[in-house]
């Protein structure tokens, strides 16, 4: 399986590649250019298992130029240990008419350590298996939980380096105290005067400054991101999505092939997409459901066909969903229609004008 952007610059790359790059060359976004199909045996066969070994499976699916034997490692090192207060890590609770797949029984109590516990994994195993000599510095400007989580994903990670830069009055006393006392050697942390805006164009202008990345590539660094444009973050957020149904298959409350819908809270649209990537799989699923709050730009363009991120914008007591781009939303665009050229036109729309129409079907 290979792996191609989303606005069809025709460049090739395996899943190892597409994790180290994080970013198409055009500006797109990494996607499978086949989805993997699975049938019912499959999902069947997930009840027995461990959540690791869950995830060893549906990883497979797309990482297919890891081994066996790295997959398990790269889950084993995220996944296992004690890192996860709950043995079933994403246990489902069950209860009349409605289920609650708990995402939180990670490390930093957020739900981003679901991808982020495993993202440092599979960059790490990456860079081994392509023979980077770099070393990584992940760069991450947070409003809150990303920031601590990402930290604790890559403390000590081999060969990878982490900055999270924060708003100085912009998270909570929690979150900042999660921050400042992250331990590990390769771990920094930095307050910005300013708001999260501030924070996160710092981080855009070091990206994007060439001169300074000739400089750290002398001195043998590259600059990468976490977040969830990254493949290596989407990809371990699918298993859920398999793990919950075949906890619902265990426990008998649905019969093999019975659908079930999904209600997903929506911000950057990473965890809806990955659950919008195990309905093309093949699981059986009735509707994603995708809950917005105040800021409800993609309920506004999943009703209309027009995206418009020209209108208000809200603080929440969900700042996770507080984003008026959301970037994987490209990704779904790309599955859907299969046209990159298409896709890339709808993006340039976005940037310039900051509004795309695709149209009522
Ligand atoms: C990140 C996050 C979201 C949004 O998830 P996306 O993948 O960005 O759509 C929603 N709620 C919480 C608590 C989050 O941490």
């Amino acid at each position: 399986m290979n792996y191609i952007s989303t606005r069809g610059n025709n460049q090739k790359m395996t899943s190892a590649q597409a994790i180290i790059a994080g970013l198409a060359d055009d500006g797109g976004l990494f996607v499978p250019d086949e989805l993997p199909q699975v049938d019912m045996e499959f999902i069947k066969g997930l009840t027995k298992l461990s959540y690791q070994e869950r995830a060893a499976r549906v990883l497979g699916c797309f990482l297919t130029d890891y081994t066996d034997e790295e997959i398990k490692g790269c889950v084993e090192r995220a996944y296992g240990g004690g890192k996860f207060d709950d043995a079933a890590v994403a246990p489902l609770n069950i209860m009349e008419d409605v289920s609650v797949l708990e995402l939180w029984h990670g490390p930093t109590s957020a739900f981003k350590d679901m991808a982020l516990q495993l993202l440092p994994q599979l960059l790490s195993t990456a860079l081994k298996k392509t023979g980077e000599k770099n070393q990584v510095l992940i760069l991450v400007a947070t409003s809150g939980d990303t920031g601590k989580a990402a930290l604790e994903g890559f403390r000590d990670v081999e060969q990878t380096k982490i900055i999270v830069f924060y708003p100085e009055n912009g998270v909570s006393r929690i979150q900042k105290l999660q921050m400042v006392t992250q331990q590990g050697e390769n771990v920094a942390v930095t307050a910005v005067k300013g708001n999260f805006d501030d924070a996160q164009s710092g981080v855009k202008a070091i990206f994007s400054d060439r001169e300074f990345n000739a400089k750290l590539n002398e001195a043998g660094v590259s600059l990468s991101s976490a977040n969830s444009i990254n493949w290596g973050r989407l990809v371990p957020q699918i298993v859920y999505y398999f793990s919950a149904y075949a906890d619902l298959l265990k426990a008998g409350v649905i019969r093999a092939g019975d659908e079930i819908s999904f209600t997903v809270p929506t911000g950057n649209f990473g965890d809806i997409l990955a659950g919008y990537y195990a309905l093309r799989m093949g699981l059986p699923v009735k509707k994603l459901i995708c809950a917005s709050n105040t800021n409800n730009v993609l309920t506004d363009f999943l009703t209309t066909g027009v995206y418009d991120r020209n209108r208000d914008f809200f603080k929440t007591i969900s700042p996770s969903m507080d984003i008026l781009i959301s970037s994987n939303l490209e990704r779904l665009l790309y599955h859907v229609t299969n046209d990159a050229a298409q896709v890339a036109e709808w993006m340039k729309s976005l940037a310039e004008t900051g509004r795309y129409d695709v149209g009522a079907d």
